[in-house]
């Protein structure tokens, strides 16, 4: 192994007094698209790795475990999975991950910034694993705040895997109560939301909470999760939502019945990680049950 010098890094700050730095073994991409600042690299612990305004969005060795976290709760707790929405999604492992469902008759993505989706096929291409050329697969390049204004359709679930609604970010303006109606109105009966829902580290939660605050003011059933996500360096949380089921109570039965439907092997996701993701300790469930501020 090189010495530290003999390395260029990658360093991302989570706070103007935590970074973490990663070695770069090769610079695949770095520039702007009209949206965000993109970088795709590679490194030696985590492979290769997709950056966006400075934010690792997944890595190679470990995207499965955010990934399946992302879509399979829902998925397994949803009445119907013929129709599937994802806003987001930029490099197709969402997609992917839907479309080992054989039941799901079509998925679609709304991403907005093309370039990112393009840059993704190119160089992450075991992140889809063929999932763009799957006949079942939508992409609709687009902002997903139009597309939640005209479309007409119903999904069973519609998964959320935005950037992290950052000031500046261009998914800011889908986190507010007219939009979290519109996603209600979208989903079929026994339907649910699920997104990605920033950190739920002990430092750090607060963001999460502000979205689990907000949610409940429109879901019955609004749960968190999280799971390590040794990339991102921090305990990453999701939220799922649903006026018909509870998906962390969803019974084990039902999720093995669930994922032994699915093509090819899980790597994260079963009957057990599900009861340990939703089990949520004391301190998360008291930020959670405190009262604050909300998106509106
Ligand atoms: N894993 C991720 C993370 O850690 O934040 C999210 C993954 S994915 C790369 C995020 C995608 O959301 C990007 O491809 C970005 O282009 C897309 N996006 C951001 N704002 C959007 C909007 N308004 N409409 C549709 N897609 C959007």
């Amino acid at each position: 192994m090189p010495k530290t010098e003999h390395f260029q890094w990658y360093v991302e700050e989570f706070a103007p007094t935590e970074f973490h730095h990663h070695a770069i073994d090769e610079l695949y991409y770095a520039g702007r698209t009209a949206f965000q600042s993109v970088a795709v690299l590679r490194t030696p612990t985590f492979g290769k790795m997709l950056v966006l305004d400075g934010d690792t969005q997944s890595s190679q060795h470990d995207e499965k475990i955010y990934h399946e976290s992302l879509v399979h709760p829902a998925l397994a707790a949803v009445r119907d999975r013929g129709e599937i929405l994802i806003l987001g999604g930029g490099e197709g492992a969402t997609l992917r991950e839907v479309l080992r469902y054989p039941g799901v008759r079509r998925c679609t993505m709304v991403d907005i910034d093309g370039e990112v989706v393009d840059l993704c096929k190119r160089y992450l291409p075991e992140w889809s694993d063929g999932a763009f050329e799957d006949p079942r697969a939508r992409l609709i390049v687009g902002d997903a705040l139009a597309f939640l204004k005209e479309d007409r359709g119903t999904y069973g679930a519609v998964i959320s895997d935005l950037t992290e609604p950052l000031a500046d970010s261009p998914s800011f303006p889908l986190f507010n109560g007219e939009v979290f109606r519109d996603i209600r109105a979208r989903l079929a009966p026994g339907g649910v939301y699920v997104l990605q829902a920033s950190t739920a580290g002990f430092h750090n939660m607060a963001l999460h909470a502000k979205m689990a605050r907000s949610l409940r003011a429109h879901f019955t059933h609004v749960a968190s999760f999280f799971t390590h996500v040794p990339a991102f360096d921090n305990d990453w949380a999701f939220i799922a939502c649903s006026d018909a089921v509870d998906v962390a109570a969803l019974d084990g039965r039902a999720i093995d019945a669930y994922v032994d439907e699915l093509r090819g092997e899980n790597y994260f996701y079963d009957a057990q990680t599900h009861r340990r993701i939703f089990s949520l300790p004391l301190y998360l469930r008291r930020e959670l049950a405190k009262p604050g501020d909300a998106f509106v």
